[in-house]
């Protein structure tokens, strides 16, 4: 594999940082990431391999950009010792520099023993934390298989707002035997908590994790689709009257609280990923380049220690490809995508969007134009695949 340095152009996008941490107490039986149960890990082993694919990472994708944001995810970040998460932040301040106001954000779950590590992130550079509680019920907790109890998260989450001036939950809803009612009491009951952020994902079955081979033996887990929209809307409702309203299809904010991290994916922007089944995304002449790192953490481990990387993906998508995913990924934010710069990105806006269709979808009240921005309304938010499909030039 030949490493492709990312052009100059690329210099004016945004660059973030995502660290995988693959390790977990227990393994949740909803759960398809990358995450594994170990009984020993060898931190100073972890550390060293972190700091030599940054600096490969760094050398070959990152001339001259600084980071805008850098995201702690897994897994489990919460479990790494905080020198070890001192140590990677400090590898990324000197190899790639952190941009004024950088946002840092580690994922946590809420349990008591990773609630007494918050001074220790903190103290670490971490200023943004992403609380997995997702539920305030024991009784859902225990469906989703989740080692806190509803106690516990409320502890967490008093804990991480003393510590950080940024704190975020998720919450899984539409879980089996959950009524609309449930569900709405239960929000109000986390809107009460005063956080500024909240990701609240319905509850899907993916494949590959134990849910999915107890659906398939005839359990029912979820409630049936006419609920879940419901629950959906409700959602949406009951959080934009809160002033939280979703800036994505599950994530909901206030005002200038949005997770920067997360919307350098959605805005299509630039970032690299270390460690584990790490997954990076960079700008390039003619597109984009796709990086993905070998998703074994022995694997990975022994691939650094002698390449100095555990890169085993590299992809490259030509325009096209490239104007698709801008589009995909930004009209699931409600600010939608900005017309002036993706003209400016693609060169001209016949490149980039059919606009006959965009012309149609406004007329029906499915897109709308706000402030330079494309997005789609509330009823066109329902239809939004085949409206992509149409807003593409050769769609
Ligand atoms: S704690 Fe998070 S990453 Fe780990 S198994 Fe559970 S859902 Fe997956």
């Amino acid at each position: 594999m030949t490493p492709r340095t990312s052009s100059t152009e690329s210099a004016e996008i945004p660059l973030a940082l995502y660290i995988h941490w693959p390790f977990c107490r227990a393994k949740c039986p909803y759960c398809d990431f990358n995450s594994h149960v170990a009984q020993e890990i060898d931190h100073a082993r972890f550390a060293a391999a972190y700091q030599r694919e940054m600096a490969h990472m760094a050398a070959h994708y990152g001339a001259g950009r600084t980071l805008v944001s850098v995201f702690l995810g897994g897994g489990t970040p919460s479990l790494m010792p905080p020198s070890l998460v001192a140590g990677i932040l400090e590898d990324a301040d000197r190899y790639f520099g952190f941009s004024g106001n950088v946002e840092i954000t580690a994922e946590a779950n809420p349990t008591s023993s990773e609630a007494a590590m918050f001074a220790g992130f903190r103290a670490a550079g971490v200023n943004r934390i992403s609380l997995g509680v997702q539920s305030l019920r024991d009784a859902g907790l225990g469906f989703l298989g989740r080692e806190h109890s509803a106690a516990d998260a409320r502890t967490a989450i008093t804990a991480a707002r003393r510590h950080f001036s940024r704190a975020s939950i998720d919450l899984i809803y539409a879980r089996r035997d959950q009524t609309l009612a449930d569900w709405q009491a239960e929000l109000y009951e986390a809107l009460d908590l005063g956080l500024t952020h909240m990701s609240l994902y319905q509850l899907t079955i993916e494949q590959g994790t134990i849910f999915h081979t107890r659906s398939r033996r005839g359990e029912r887990l979820i409630p049936h689709d006419d609920l879940a929209a419901e629950m959906y809307e409700a959602t949406n409702d009951i959080m934009a009257g809160a002033g939280l309203p979703a800036y994505e299809i599950s994530n909901h904010a206030a005002s200038g609280e949005a997770c920067r991290h997360n919307l350098v994916y959605w805005r299509a922007q630039d970032w690299i990923g270390i460690g584990p089944g790490a997954h990076g995304r960079l700008t390039v002449p003619g597109g984009r380049l796709g990086l993905a790192t070998r998703r074994s953490p022995a694997a990975w481990l022994d691939s650094v220690e002698a390449d100095g990387h555990a890169i085993d993906i590299v992809s490259e998508d030509d325009h096209d490809a490239t104007i698709a995913e801008c589009l995909m990924m930004g009209m699931r934010l409600s600010e939608g995508v900005p017309l002036a710069s993706m003209d400016t990105r693609f060169g001209r806006r016949a490149v980039w969007l059919n606009e006959a269709a965009m012309a149609r979808y406004i007329e029906s009240d499915m897109l709308e134009i706000e402030g330079g921005n494309l997005r789609a309304t509330p009823a066109g938010r329902l239809l939004l695949d085949g409206i992509l499909a149409d807003l593409s030039p050769a769609g």
